[in-house]
């Protein structure tokens, strides 16, 4: 069976599992999910997704716990990671905050609360590289948005602005694909690389 983390230290982390259980079932993949809220887990992980909740606080966490070495790892191993809202900000380049301490996964800028503020709160149909014709609703929560992208490619785009990128086996989204129940974006991120990464299902 794979094993799937989440960075629990806060944030949206039980509807992430949900969503990750839901991805695997769709493509018939058996997965334990494990909460990570130190050190020493991650490595075990063949895959990983660090959620929304306050960027600020993720950052601190991530850092003091130790998490933050070894979710760079994952990456540079190959594994898939799955970045969204606040997870995304943690996981850029540049969230031009001085209390976001970047993890440099995803070669992007990003503008902290782009899209307003809490009450703003809206759902999009986004058309989405590698998710067909159907549209993806999307839940935007005071939502960053991608301003510059350097080595990374824009995966979708609401107002003109990037809200969705991959680069490697990262994948990042403004909004929140752990709160509806289309499990798409976890199944691009965790099942359709290109490298081997992901274990493929034992007999
Ligand atoms: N606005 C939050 C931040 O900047 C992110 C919001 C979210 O993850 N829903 O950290």
């Amino acid at each position: 069976s794979l094993v799937a983390g989440v960075v629990a230290v806060q944030g949206d982390v039980e509807e992430h599992a949900n969503a990750i259980e839901r991805a695997a079932r769709a493509r018939d993949r058996d997965v334990t999910v494990h909460e990570i809220r130190e050190s020493g887990i991650v490595p075990d992980c063949d895959l990983l997704a660090m959620p929304g909740g306050e960027s600020t606080t993720i950052s601190r966490l991530v850092h003091g716990d130790g998490i933050a070495p070894e979710i760079r790892a994952h990456v540079e191993a190959g594994k898939p990671l799955l970045a969204t809202c606040a997870g995304l900000i943690v996981a850029s380049s540049d969230a031009a905050d001085d209390r976001v301490d970047e993890l440099g996964l995803l070669d992007v800028t990003v503008e902290r609360n782009a899209f307003g503020r809490q009450k703003d709160s809206f759902e999009a149909p986004l058309s989405v590289d590698g998710l067909g014709d159907e549209p993806y609703p999307a839940v935007f929560i005071r939502a960053p948005a991608i301003d510059e992208v350097d080595d990374a490619s824009v995966l979708a785009s609401w107002d003109d602005r990037p809200v969705a990128v991959r680069q490697g086996s990262v994948v990042g989204t403004s909004f929140h694909p752990e709160l509806t129940p289309d499990s798409r974006i976890h199944e691009l991120t965790f099942f359709d690389t290109d490298d081997a990464s992901v274990p493929p299902q034992s007999p």
